[in-house]
């Protein structure tokens, strides 16, 4: 008997998909190249160089000056647990505006820190109410206020900078979630008064899942120097990442150099295309793809001046709906290998949510994904 074993690809046979659901997206080859060739040490001084540059570079994508601007070894998630485990101690009044599913998980992480949550919720693809959010604000007095910025349950973007100003005024932190926005939308963290943010590789970032982008300005320090009791995590806790992430580099948990490295060449990839061609290109490509879906039968669910161009969510036309849209999402997987999302929660089973983040926010890929439903649910399919 043969003691050779296969690999483990050869042993699964992945298959290569075009990744147009609400993310994952595709990786560039460069990204990934860049991560197999990541045969070095998290201490090596060749290694913090990359992630000085990274770092320097996550700082002009977000358009802060934090020097507190870092990738999180977490998924998004992890970056929405960051904030909240640091800027959040039990009885502290939490202000959440609630869009979809991703402003409820605030909710819920803030809870388990023992804040008082508050929330203002959204309809299901519509944006927070600025007025609302003003009220809750000044009602509340909470000491932080969170919402997301590209909520990706529903494909809508919402605006940040009146909700961000009353935040402040009532001397609250303001905390926003931006993984799907960054890379894709503007983000100007200075400019708009965010006190911390957090991010995920996997969307316009166009690297695997992994990492969490973060950034925290001086008042979000402070706020977690003056805490009465610990972090409560110690793998997230800020104190001992800057340790790490600033000036002495020291050790607290082994770095995940190669998503490191990745995410450093994505980076240096965005700054080549430069941040106002690449949101161009993500409209572009979205306005193309929904012109196309509408001549198909699809219905956008969002609103024209609220929709996010990286993440576009369509009610599927009746004929869909009758054969079962998991049943069609299946047959595009399977023979055209081409994924797209189903709805969430309110929107499971009738709704799709369409990525076109990164690299994938582009005519080729939108004709692509065009041709295949047209052959598989078009009119005279
Ligand atoms: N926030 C938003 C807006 C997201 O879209 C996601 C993931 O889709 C998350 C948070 C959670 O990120 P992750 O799944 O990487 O933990």
């Amino acid at each position: 008997m043969s003691t050779q074993s296969l690999s483990y690809a050869a042993m699964t046979k992945l298959p290569r998909r075009l990744l147009l659901g609400p993310g994952p997206s595709n990786s560039h080859p460069d990204v990934l190249a860049a991560m197999a060739e990541s045969q070095i040490g998290h201490l090596d001084p060749a290694f913090l160089d990359c992630v000085d540059a990274l770092q320097l570079r996550l700082r002009r994508l977000f358009g802060t000056g934090n020097p507190m601007t870092i990738p999180l070894s977490a998924t998004g998630s992890g970056g929405m647990e960051t904030c909240f485990q640091n800027l959040v101690e039990p009885g502290d009044d939490v202000l959440v505006g609630v869009a979809g599913v991703f402003g409820e998980r605030m909710c819920e992480v803030a809870a388990r820190q023992g804040a008082h949550v508050a929330r203002v919720d959204a309809e299901w693809g519509t944006v927070l109410d600025d007025d609302a959010m003003l009220e809750a604000i000044a009602r509340v007095q909470p000491s932080l206020v969170a919402f997301v910025h590209a909520e990706t349950s529903t494909g809508a973007r919402q605006p940040v900078e009146a909700i961000a100003r009353a935040a402040r005024d009532a001397g609250a932190l303001v905390v926003l979630d931006c993984v799907t926005s960054l890379g894709g939308l503007p983000v100007t963290l200075d400019t708009w008064g965010i006190d911390a943010a957090y991010s995920g590789t996997q969307k316009c970032l166009s690297c695997p899942p992994g990492l969490s982008p973060a950034s925290f300005g001086a008042r979000a320090l402070e706020r977690v120097a003056r805490r009465k009791t610990p972090v409560p995590s110690w793998y997230f806790d800020l104190n001992l990442l800057g340790g790490y992430f600033g000036e002495r580099r020291v050790y607290h948990h082994t770095a995940p150099i190669a998503a490191i490295v990745g995410l450093a060449e994505a980076l240096r990839r965005i700054e080549d295309e430069g941040i106002d061609a690449r949101v161009a290109r993500h409209q572009r490509a979205a306005l193309r793809l929904v012109a196309g879906l509408e001549r198909l039968g699809f219905e956008p669910v969002v609103a024209a001046q609220d929709r996010l161009p990286m993440l576009t969510s369509v009610r599927v036309p009746e004929r869909v709906a009758r054969e079962g849209e998991a049943v069609v999402r299946r047959r595009l997987l399977d023979r055209h290998d081409i994924e797209v999302g189903g709805g969430l929660g309110n929107f499971a089973g009738s709704v799709w949510r369409i990525g076109l983040m990164g690299e994938n926010a582009r005519d080729e890929v939108v004709d692509r994904l065009l041709a295949a439903l047209d052959t598989e649910v078009g009119e005279t399919s």
